[in-house]
């Protein structure tokens, strides 16, 4: 098992399968992002030696993100092999749903679990603004696709930003009336190179919060004490699914994090928000033993910083969002 300092069980990995993406969201990437040639990526075979060595050391869940995992080549092989990783009990995807249409039904043959789709309005002109050029139709044509497929529950990511979708959370909260599906609210994180989003147009989970229940009534606790993972989930009154808030910024749950991340390019960040990362792939490719590797990722969870620092106000520089994987 691997602890940290702080005596956090860390079972989590988040695995980036690639820097590319086929939207540009602003808060997540600047409009003119150069993507990372595919030889400084972590190929196939390395993305599964090292989820075997994770596996080892006793994380049990993996999500695949990225820049957006479903424009990686061979995804449904990769889902495959991860999933049939001893120790491995839950393959999940994050996805902008633009090509799960297509991909929903042989990703879950390959052993996916469940995807978060994200969506940060339901009105097609801002959804083009805040994507820089993407079609909402795609997106909705993949939700639906995905549940068909079996991928469930239905999760929606939706990162609210001020000045661009702040009003939209009441239509996106509504849609969990007649759906069983869980709308999970974001508060965006700034990322110094990404945009020039400020941390003045982070919108507290509160107050979407407020918008939501001055529009659709109040929202009750959903199950006991509320949480999902990171989200606290609140239930519409005789609603079919719940409403998330993820409150990273306003009221962090770092106490509670049990997540390493591995970039597309095998390098182990120990915290979204901190700049501390160890580089898997080039010992790895220097023929390392997978002892020396071991080693490597037990000392960077032991160090993983306890948080992030954005209440003193360090903001991550050396990646944006895309780079890392939410
Ligand atoms: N392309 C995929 C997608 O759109 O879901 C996966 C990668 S994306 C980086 C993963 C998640 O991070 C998405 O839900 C996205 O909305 C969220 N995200 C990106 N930038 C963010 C930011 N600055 N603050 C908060 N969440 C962010």
């Amino acid at each position: 098992m691997a602890y940290d300092r702080f005596g956090r069980k860390i079972q989590y990995l988040r695995i980036s399968l690639t820097d590319h993406c086929n939207l540009r969201c602003i808060y997540c990437m600047p409009g003119q992002m150069t993507f990372r040639p595919t030889a400084e990526m972590m190929q196939d075979d390395e993305v599964l030696t090292l989820t075997r060595l994770f596996a080892e050391l006793g994380f049990s869940k993996v999500r695949l993100t990225g820049g957006e995992p479903s424009v990686r080549a061979n995804l449904a092989d990769i889902v495959r092999g991860i999933a049939a990783t001893q120790g491995i009990r839950s393959v999940s995807m994050t996805t902008n749903g633009i090509l799960l249409a297509k991909l929903a039904k042989p990703l879950a043959g390959a052993g996916l679990e469940r995807v978060n789709v994200s969506l940060d309005t339901l009105d097609p002109a801002k959804f083009h603004r805040l994507t820089r050029f993407g079609d909402i139709e795609d997106v909705w044509a993949g939700i639906l696709a995905a549940e068909a497929a079996g991928l469930k529950p239905v999760k929606l990511n939706a990162v609210v930003v001020r000045g661009y979708n702040e009003e939209d959370v009441v239509d996106l909260a509504r849609l969990t009336i007649d759906r069983p599906w869980q709308i999970r609210f974001i508060e965006m994180m700034p990322f110094a190179g990404a945009t020039d989003l400020q941390l003045g147009q982070t919108v507290s989970a509160n107050e979407m919060k407020l918008r939501i229940e001055q529009a659709l009534g109040p929202l009750d606790p959903a199950r006991e004490g509320g949480l999902d993972g990171e989200a606290n989930v609140f239930k519409i009154f005789g609603a079919k699914g719940d409403v998330g808030f993820i409150s990273s910024v306003s009221a962090p749950f770092c106490a509670s994090c049990t997540r390493a991340r591995l970039t597309s390019d095998g390098i182990l960040r120990m915290c979204l928000l901190r700049e501390y990362e160890v580089d898997l792939l080039t010992p790895l490719r220097q023929g390392a033993a997978l002892e020396d590797l071991r080693s490597l990722v037990l000392d960077a969870v032991w160090n993983k910083p306890w948080g992030h620092g954005l209440a003193g106000g360090e903001i991550p520089r050396n990646r944006v969002m895309s780079e890392i994987g939410g």
